[in-house]
């Protein structure tokens, strides 16, 4: 329970991703799923729509054709039996009957053979019918209701009828019958194909398609009617090119009522039903893989600030921890030399002198460290200020050295300065900031050498940089570390270096300082072998802001030249 604890605590980051990356995973894939789903239906769909139109037309076309005739060729059975068939021809003369290429009659009254009569639209009368294809063809659509007439039959569902055996002469039939059923005689009409192309079929179309295609996508569709032979008899938008049925095969049906030989198809803007819906099915599929993307590099963002509060609050209660060490263990210490010297148990002058720059060597220290405790909250407040003044930077490091020099000779350390010949320029710069840093470097030096007692310190110039370097020959640093190291409270957590107890600022405050002088702080070290701190300040003009930063050389501890023990 504890290790599974301790596991979730370690992995914050992992566990609260995975917390939110797992349901958004099956949320995707149910997504997907059903956009599969709809992927197919809207496929159908759209089938199913293009089917419809197609229809519609058909429909409408059989509409304006039924009401036609029925308007055309109800006639009353009393004007054939009573002989007024000059009225129909009146009647026909008031209400043209358009789309007909010719009106008829056929009388059984007057001779049970039929007598053929036509509708002269000029002279608003009827005439004997001459022998023609067109009379044939009205003789053999009518010879059932003739027999039947002759028979004195009774018409068991008069209705208008379609007869189209001779394509020529598309023929629409009403049979009339008297109260008795019988059959009185047969109004028609030839149906005016050139009409039908040139006026009908065109409208119909035009109007059907908005109603089934809105928003602009009716004048993508592409509208084809062609007769028994093949032959395209009407086009709306692109005609169909050679080979494009195979990739593309449209919707197709036939007339219900007239013209039934006749074919109809329709087809989409260059995309099958299936090729829109995969579409369509794409860009929905992308647009919830880029949110949850977005949504994901969202939570990573706010995951990884958690786990980065979480870690420096970690890392603050090291810092009270190892700080409250680092003040012990020197007070301790120097309440023990002190009380050696009260109680007089100290005789020789050599050791009370001793004993005193012990005492006092350590209390420097506790002030230094107080110093830098304080330096941090001014530095993380924006409170610390600096006093740049010319200075000789070896004045600097000389004093700094005298004042650690107690501490060294005690540790057991031997340190070797290499200076440079002639005098430095000076550079403008803060010496208590500087000193500090300084002071920094080489309390680190001591407390991470190990065994090795041999530490040098090293000031030069270098092109247009003055630069103080402290290096030691103790455990080192690895490469992976070298940056953070500067972070504040960072402390390398492996070997030797949980035995030294330190706060973690003391880089944090001197890249700080160094780059507030505009300059740069260089770390080269291999672990095992040592580790060289270099100052590097600019000459001449001082470049506030801190923009440059820590920066890593290459492992191995600096060369060295010339040395004079200091
Ligand atoms: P600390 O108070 O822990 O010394 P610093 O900020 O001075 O804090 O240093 C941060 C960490 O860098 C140290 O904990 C240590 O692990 C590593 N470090 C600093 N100087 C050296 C050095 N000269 N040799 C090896 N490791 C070092």
């Amino acid at each position: 329970m504890g290790t599974l604890a301790a596991l979730l605590k370690k992995h914050t980051l992992w566990v609260g991703f995975l917390a939110v990356l797992l349901p958004l995973l099956v949320m995707l894939g149910v997504q997907f799923v059903w956009l599969a789903r709809l992927e197919q239906v809207s496929a159908i769909a759209q089938k199913v729509t293009h089917n419809n139109y197609l229809e519609a037309i058909g429909t409408e076309v059989q509409f304006y054709y039924r009401s036609t005739a029925e308007r055309a060729l109800n006639i009353p059975a009393t004007l054939f039996v009573q002989k007024r068939l000059d009225e129909v021809a009146m009647f026909w003369k008031k209400k043209p009957v358009e789309g007909v290429r010719r009106l008829f009659l056929v009388d059984f009254t007057r001779d049970p053979y039929g007598n053929y009569l036509v509708f002269d639209a000029d002279r608003a009368e009827l005439y004997a019918f001459p022998a023609s294809d067109e009379a044939l063809a009205i003789i053999v659509a009518c010879t059932p209701w003739q027999v039947l007439s002759y028979r004195h039959g009774v018409a068991q569902s008069p209705a208008v009828r379609v007869d189209e055996r001779n394509p020529e002469f598309r023929l629409i039939l009403n049979p009339i019958t008297d109260d008795a059923s019988h059959v009185v005689g047969v109004a028609g009409m030839v149906l005016d194909e050139g009409f039908f192309k040139t006026q009908i079929l065109p409208a119909v179309i035009k109007k059907a398609l908005p109603v089934f295609f809105p928003g602009g996508g009716a004048d993508a569709m592409g509208v084809t009617v062609r007769d028994a032979t093949g032959h395209l008899v009407v086009a709306k938008g692109e005609e169909p090119g050679e080979g494009d049925d195979a990739r593309d095969p449209p919707a197709t049906a036939r007339f219900p009522f007239v013209l039934t030989d006749w074919t109809m198809s329709l087809r989409g803007p260059g995309t099958t039903p299936e090729q829109g819906a995969r579409a369509n099915f794409a860009f929905n599929v992308t647009l919830s893989v880029l949110l949850a993307g977005v949504l994901m590099s969202g939570i990573a963002l706010a995951l990884r600030a958690a786990n980065r509060a979480v870690r420096l609050s970690e890392m603050k209660s090291d810092f009270v921890s190892n700080v409250s060490h680092e003040l012990r263990t020197p007070l301790a210490s120097i309440r023990v030399f002190a009380e050696l010297l009260r109680l007089g148990r100290v005789q020789s002058s050599e050791k009370i002198q001793e004993y005193g720059e012990y005492i006092e060597a350590e209390s420097r220290r506790l002030s230094r460290l107080i110093d830098n405790i304080l330096d941090f909250a001014r530095i993380e407040s924006g409170r610390k200020e600096y006093r740049f003044v010319p200075t000789d930077l070896r004045d600097v490091v000389d004093g700094t050295l005298r004042t650690f020099e107690a501490h060294l000779r005690h540790s057991g350390f031997r340190v070797a300065f290499e200076g440079i010949d002639g005098a430095l320029p000076p550079a403008e710069i803060d010496q208590d900031a500087i000193g500090q840093a300084l002071h920094n470097l080489l309390d680190n030096a001591v407390k991470y050498s190990g065994d090795s007692k041999e530490i040098e310190v090293r000031l030069g110039r270098e092109g247009d940089e003055l630069v103080v370097s402290v290096r030691d020959h103790g455990i080192g640093i690895a490469r992976a570390e070298q940056q953070k190291i500067f972070d504040r409270f960072h402390r390398v957590g492996t070997g030797l270096v949980h035995e030294v107890k330190g706060s973690g600022l003391g880089l944090s405050i001197v890249q700080h300082i160094v780059q507030v002088h505009g300059g740069r702080i260089v770390v080269e070290s291999e672990p095992g072998k040592g580790s060289t701190f270099s100052i590097r300040l600019p000459l001449g003009r001082r470049a506030t802001g801190g923009a440059a930063s820590a920066e890593v050389a290459s492992a191995g501890p600096a060369g060295a030249g010339s040395r004079s023990e200091g």
